[in-house]
């Protein structure tokens, strides 16, 4: 199951996640951040794709836990306002 979206800034609005390296068997130094929900968008070629937030190989394991536990710490904040 998937959303589509119209503008990637919605994406903001979702809950995020880590996701392992699918490259490489095993633990990788690295973690790629998507979305929570699958969500897809049509960037203008008539084809849908998978939007994500930093793909594999980009950041660690670390790094990529906190950008994520920071934003959707913000997003469950800001439905409480
Ligand atoms: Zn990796």
């Amino acid at each position: 199951m998937s959303i589509i979206i119209k503008d990637e800034k919605e994406l903001f609005n979702y809950k995020w996640e880590t996701k392992k390296c699918e490259r490489i068997d095993g633990d990788c130094w690295c973690r790629a951040i998507f979305p929570k929900k699958k969500l897809m968008i049509n960037y203008g070629n008539d084809e849908l794709e998978e939007v994500y937030i930093i793909p594999s190989g980009c950041v660690d394991k670390d790094v990529a836990e906190y950008i994520v536990k920071l934003h959707n710490k913000e997003l469950n904040n800001e439905k409480k306002r």
